[in-house]
């Protein structure tokens, strides 16, 4: 068309010239030829030399137009996208199948991101590819222009887009970043940019984080020595438990054999009695003894039974009187002192007489001496030796029973007040017993509020010392 209109000029039909000229023009930004940039812009820059516009076409001049939109385009494609595209589909990247595959190409503000997948079932023969293509300037200028919040800003906080080069996008000033900042960057978008967040909390943000990860730490400790001790605690009571288990099935068996003793011996010198009349005086005699002394140890034991029953129910009952304690002791040594004797024990007694008067519970106290002389001589086989000593002690009066017996190992001065229990040794080996008789004199003291003490050595002997308040309990202090 251009030639045609040069043979126009030169015909003379500079109308019919011009004509073609602005026709050749439109066609040219009408995409009516297909052609490079190159080509486009030479012709256009031809024909805008060349002809004197009508007004209404001057107006176009200087305006791209949409064809060399697309024209630039696909430049950019060929230069920029379809190379590293090759490039990509030839190292066979995965996953560009499924989803977008990204990438930038160029560099600074005109570069671009591209994003592009296969698009499927166009043709079976080619593999046809869509995508976008940003251009980062634009992107940066007005995509990302409402995400970034100026350094002005009120509450001080501060959101750049910075490139590689430490300069913000947007402005394209060097940026200082604050101390303590959050830098990120997007992973699924290859852009060359960081996300920079800093904001005047964000120290004291930091240190409550470190102040809540500490109290975090610190709670999960606590929590930690709690299950533990709860744990400890659990094992502890299991433990008790089946050794409370296991004692009170012992206590069943010690019981009933103790029980057991006694019964058969009277029974047995009962029927002998019975049957045989024309029995000796000695014989008979010593008969009654035993059934008198078995029939003693039976209601002592039985006495014990109940006494810790009742304890064990909390309905043991004190009958507190005013009284002379030392009358009560030597009352009670009287009784069992023939025992004693005759089982070959020496007893040495100390009773004080300058004792005033008390308030106790005479047969309680009773029951102490009586339950402390039986394992005095229960438990001493070789050396059979008692000594039994009151006194007043300042505000007290001290009982104390000293035996030279087997002893007991330190160890267990605590445990033997606790109830069944009964120290292992051999040399206590033979003695009967239900293990509940130091749990009641315990009990009986501490209602009197009073002390008990206890000193031992396996083979020496030991020493009980029971210390009760003169005044009684119920009296208050003068
Ligand atoms: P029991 O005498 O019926 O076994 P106790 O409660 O009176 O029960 O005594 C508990 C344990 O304490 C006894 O089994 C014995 O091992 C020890 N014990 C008590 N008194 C003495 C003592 N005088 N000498 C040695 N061991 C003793």
């Amino acid at each position: 068309m251009i030639q045609l209109a040069e043979i126009r000029r030169r015909q003379g039909d500079e109308e019919g010239r011009e004509c073609l000229l602005l026709e050749a023009y439109r066609g040219l930004r009408g995409g009516q030829w297909p052609c490079n940039l190159a080509t486009y812009r030479f012709f256009l820059a031809e024909i805008e030399a060349a002809v004197e516009f009508p007004p209404e076409i001057q107006a176009l001049r200087g305006r791209p137009s949409g064809f060399e939109g697309d024209l630039a385009f696909a430049e950019i494609l060929q230069r920029e996208v379809v190379p590293p595209l090759r490039e990509r589909l030839g190292l066979g990247l995965p996953g560009e199948k499924a989803s977008p595959a990204r990438f930038l190409t160029g560099s600074g503000p005109s570069g671009f991101l591209i994003a592009f997948r296969p698009l499927e079932n166009i043709s079976p023969a080619r593999t046809y590819y869509g995508g976008y293509g940003w251009e980062l300037g634009a992107l940066a200028k007005q995509g990302l222009a409402g995400l970034a919040i100026s350094a002005e800003d009120a509450s001080g906080r501060i959101l750049r887009i910075i490139d590689d080069g430490g300069r913000d996008v947007r402005s394209g000033d060097l940026s200082d970043i604050p101390q303590g900042a959050l830098a990120l960057s997007l992973r699924r978008y290859p852009l060359p940019w960081r996300f920079v967040f800093a904001s005047s909390g964000l120290g004291d943000l930091s240190r409550t984080a470190a102040r809540e990860n500490l109290l975090y730490a610190l709670l999960l400790g606590v929590i930690g020595v709690l299950m533990a001790l709860g744990a400890f605690l659990l094992a502890r009571d299991i433990s008790r438990e089946a050794e409370a288990t296991r004692l009170k099935t012992e206590f069943v068996q010690t019981i009933s054999h103790e029980l057991k003793t006694p019964l058969t011996l009277i029974r047995l010198y009962g029927e002998t009695l019975q049957r045989q009349p024309a029995l000796g005086d000695k014989e008979r005699l010593g008969a009654y003894e035993i059934i008198t002394k078995e029939s003693e140890r039976l209601s002592h034991l039985i006495n014990n039974v109940l006494d810790f029953s009742r304890i064990e129910m909390g309905r043991k009952e004190f009958a507190f009187r005013p009284g002379d304690l030392a009358e009560t002791v030597r009352a009670t040594l009287e009784s069992y002192r023939y025992h004693l004797e005759k089982k070959g024990f020496a007893i040495k007694d100390e009773i004080a007489s300058d004792l005033p008067e008390s308030t106790f519970d005479s047969e309680a106290v009773a029951s102490v001496l009586v339950n402390l002389l039986s394992n005095a001589m229960k438990f001493s086989p070789g050396t059979k030796e008692v000594g039994v000593r009151l006194r007043r002690d300042g505000g007290e009066a001290v009982l104390k029973v000293e035996d030279k017996g087997v002893g007991f190992p330190p160890g267990e001065a605590e445990r033997i007040f606790q109830k069944f229990y009964r120290v292992s040794s051999k040399a206590g080996a033979g003695a009967t017993g239900s293990g509940l008789g130091l749990t009641i004199v315990k009990h009986i003291v501490e209602a009197h509020r009073g002390r008990i003490e206890v000193r031992s050595e396996p083979g020496k002997g030991s020493l009980f010392a029971v210390y009760l308040p003169l005044r009684g309990p119920g009296e208050e202090a003068r």
